[in-house]
Order: structure tokens, then sequence, then C-alpha cells
């Protein structure tokens, strides 16, 4: 070893996987870490269960990073899910994989794999510094000689790991310090803003109405809200934009808007491509029906109750919340007798339900995101080692950096990475 001693700043996922692995080639290793424990963040990952990481391919590793995939090559090669996975498990966590490759820990208590982490720390000799709050980068002008602490204490140092995090759900201690070290230092950083983070829309009263409803089993699409112009004869804004975002699955409505699991997804893409543009959500809420087969349908049901008042067809159709809003949305009176509806009337129909739009008018704040989208500038990064092209001896790790990705375990596996090439030393 002719490392002497490196100096980890922040104990979340990417700073304790750091100094696990500065711990292999320096000769001492400080943890600093401004809250009273180390984790706090991973300990409420995946609602208090942690999905650790996700047991796929590389391809679709990276197939679900939105922000940067290519600068995390080889910090994914050089310490990948499987890797983590054995790590983890070597550390008395055996692990579990779910639907979509999420792996878990058997007990289904995050506070597993922190104690998995913990014991790792322990035994490779780390120091930890629990309630111990970091001021400041000391450095010569170009290279790193030490960290100054917000009591004033000094510590010399040959590398310095930042591993503070990002700005989301700043409770658990990522409040952003990080970023204005950074910046004091010369880095540039790029706008940071939440994200996997519900979305707030326009027609809320409808949303109120419809509090609560989970939609199990729906596609939605984002696009781009492009208003005709008037005055140009061929505007290529009547055609329909590309979306920006495609999926399937489950998603919420709240007194704001929408959210779960498909509108997380959404938001990213959102965020990254589009928040400061008009949106449209479309929801299908009958994904499974082509447009005919929907309309079959809906005959079949009409033929069944031909005397009876619209309100009361649509109870096996759509869920009860859901119909009132639908019913005003189609603008077919809710009195009107079924063998009155016209193939007009019905074809307003299917459209409502196969393109349920909402208006996107922005997204929630930091309080309520699972990232941030953001951070320090990659091209200020050596991808292979993690270390500031700025500063010498300088290296960082975990969400601070300017990449993100989708939910399913992809993140943290970002901080392992990042955190594990961080700590290397050849
Ligand atoms: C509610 C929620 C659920 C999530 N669920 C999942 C999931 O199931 N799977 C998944 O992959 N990802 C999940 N994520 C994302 C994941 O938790 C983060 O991407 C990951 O924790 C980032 O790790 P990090 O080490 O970079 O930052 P953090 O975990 O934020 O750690 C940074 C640490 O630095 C410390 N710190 C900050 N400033 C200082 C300072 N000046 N001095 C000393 N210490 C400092 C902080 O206190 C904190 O402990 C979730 C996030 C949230 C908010």
């Amino acid at each position: 070893m002719t490392n002497s001693r490196c100096v980890v700043i922040g104990g979340g996922a990417a700073g304790m996987m750091a100094a696990y692995s500065a711990s292999e080639s320096f000769n001492e290793v400080i943890l600093l870490e401004k809250n009273e424990k180390l984790g706090k963040k991973v300990y409420i990952t995946g609602k208090g269960r942690c999905n650790v990481t996700n047991d796929c391919t590389p391809e679709d590793f990276f197939a679900n990073i939105v922000t940067n995939p290519k600068f995390l090559y080889s910090a994914y090669y050089g310490f990948d899910n499987n890797m983590l996975m054995e790590f983890i498990k070597e550390n008395g966590c055996p692990l579990k994989t779910e639907r979509g490759g999420r792996v878990f820990p058997v007990s289904e208590h995050s506070s597993d794999i922190i104690k998995a982490l913990n014991t790792a720390l322990v035994k490779a000799g780390v120091k930890i510094k629990l309630n111990t709050p970091c001021k400041d980068i000391r450095t010569d002008g170009s290279k790193v000689i030490g960290v100054t602490l917000k009591s004033g204490e000094k510590i010399d140092c040959d590398r310095v790991i930042l591993a503070t995090g990002g700005l989301s759900y700043p409770s658990t201690g990522s409040t952003g310090e990080g970023h204005e070290v950074l910046r004091h230092l010369g880095h540039n950083i790029s706008e940071c803003k939440p994200a996997l983070v519900p979305l707030e829309v326009s027609e809320i009263s409808e949303c109120r109405q419809m509090q609560g409803l989970t939609l199990k089993n729906v596609s939605v699409r984002l696009y781009e809200d492009r208003q005709p112009d008037e005055n140009k004869q061929d505007d290529r804004s009547k055609k329909k934009s590309k979306p920006i975002y495609e999926g399937f699955g489950e998603m919420l409505f709240t007194h704001f808007g929408v959210s779960g699991p498909l509108i997380l997804s959404a938001s990213s893409h959102y965020v990254k491509k589009a928040y400061d543009r008009p949106v449209i959500l479309s929801i299908d809420l009958k994904p499974a029906l082509s447009h005919e087969q929907l309309d079959t349908r809906i005959l079949r049901d009409f033929e069944e109750a031909k005397n009876k008042d619209f309100r009361n067809v649509l109870t096996g159709l759509l869920p009860s919340s859901m119909i009132p809003v639908i019913i005003d949305r189609c603008e077919i009176p809710a009195d009107k007798k079924i063998h009155d509806i016209t193939k007009e009337e019905r074809e307003k129909l299917i459209d409502d339900i196969k393109d349920f739009k909402l208006h996107i008018t922005g997204m929630r704040g930091f309080n309520e995101a699972i990232i941030t989208q953001g951070g320090v500038s990659v091209k200020e990064v050596n991808p292979s080692t993690m270390e500031s092209k700025l500063i010498n001896g300088l290296y960082i790790a975990g969400e601070l950096l300017d990449t993100d990705a989708l939910t399913g375990g992809f993140n943290l596996q970002i901080a392992w990475s990042t955190g594990y090439l961080a700590g290397r030393t050849e």
C-alpha cells in the first residue's frame, strides 16, 4: 500500500461503497457522515424494502439509464449488479429477485442492506465518523490536500471522494452541499430538477374526483402539445408529434394530478426533454382492445341495456369514480336512454376511453422526487476513475453526478458502481 489516507464525504450508498473499495488500497479510510447514522436514504428506498439493484443484462441496465449512460460503462463493468449481489450476500444479507428483475433483501428490510455494508466497512477497518458534517475540500490549487469539517477541524489526506448525493428527499441529508463545494472548486453543475416524481395536471377537479383510484394495465403516451399555427398553410405542428415517452403499467390519481410507477418513469423523460413546454399525457384505459374491439364490446353492453340510462351501463367497463368524469367528457347526457345514443356519440366515448388526455403543468418538488436529474457535468469527470478532471485527487460518486435512471434498482446500482470505482487505485 503506497497510499496513505482517503476521506469519503457522505455515508449514503455511494459513499459507503467507496469507503469499502478504498480500504483495499489506502492505509486509512475515514468516512464522514453528517447524520447520526449511515444510509438514511437507503433506509427509505423501495418503500422500506430497498430495491438494491436489478438482476438484468448489461444491455437492459444501460437501456434504463436516462442521462449519460455511456459515462457509466467503466463503472458498471468494474462493479456490476452480480458483483453487488455477491457482495451483499457475503456480508450476511440474502437476496431475492422479484418481477421485472427487482432485487430485494429476503427479509424485506432495507436496514439489512445497511447492516451488510456496515459489516463490510467494519471488517475493512474504515473509520466511520457520524454527526460529522464536512464544510470544504482543501487544495493546493491543482491537487487535493485535505478537508475541513464544519467544526473547524482539518483532516489532511491524499484522496477525497465526494458522495453527498443530490437534492431529493433533503430530510435524508442530501441537501446539495456537495454541489456548492464543487462549484467553489470550478466545476460546472448542470441544472438540478426533481425526477421520478409525480406530475401535476390542469384537470385538477377531475383528478380530485378520482383521487386514490389506481389504474392497472393501462398504457400512457407523453407528447408535446403543439398548437396549430393558423397563419401557416402546411403547419407541421398539426402532425402528431413523436412521443416523449410510451409505457404500460400502473398509475394513480391524486389531488394534484397523477402518480404511480408508470407516471414516475414518464416523469423522468418529461423532466429531461420537455418540462418547459406544454405536454399532454394520453392514457389508453383499454390498451388490450383496438378501437373496433372496444366498439363491439360497448355495443354488446348497450344491446343488453337498451332502455337504461347511459349513466348505468358503464360499470362493467370503467371504475366507478371514473364514470362521471368520462360521462362529462363524452358529452352524452347521463340520463340519455341507451337506444337513443348515436354512432357519433359512441365514437366520442371510445376516443375518451382510448385517449384520455391530461395536460401536464409541471412536476412535484424535490421533497417528493425519488432522484435528482442534473448534477456535476460528466465532461469534467474521468469515466475510467471518477476523478475530477479539474482537481487531482478529488473523486466524485453517486447521485451528485449528472446521471440518473428509471425505477427498478438502477439508481442504487449507479451509486454502488460509481462509488466502488471512485475508491479504486489502479
Ligand atoms: C423515497 C426514495 C426511494 C428510493 N428507492 C429506490 C430503490 O428502491 N432503488 C433504487 O435503486 N433507488 C432508489 N432511490 C434512489 C436512491 O436512493 C439514490 O439514487 C441513492 O441513494 C443515491 O446515493 P448517494 O450515495 O449518491 O446519495 P445519498 O444516498 O443521498 O447519500 C448522500 C449522503 O451524504 C451525506 N452528506 C451530505 N452532505 C454532507 C456533508 N456536508 N458532510 C457529510 N455528509 C454529508 C448525507 O447525509 C447522505 O447520507 C430512492 C430514493 C428515494 C428518495
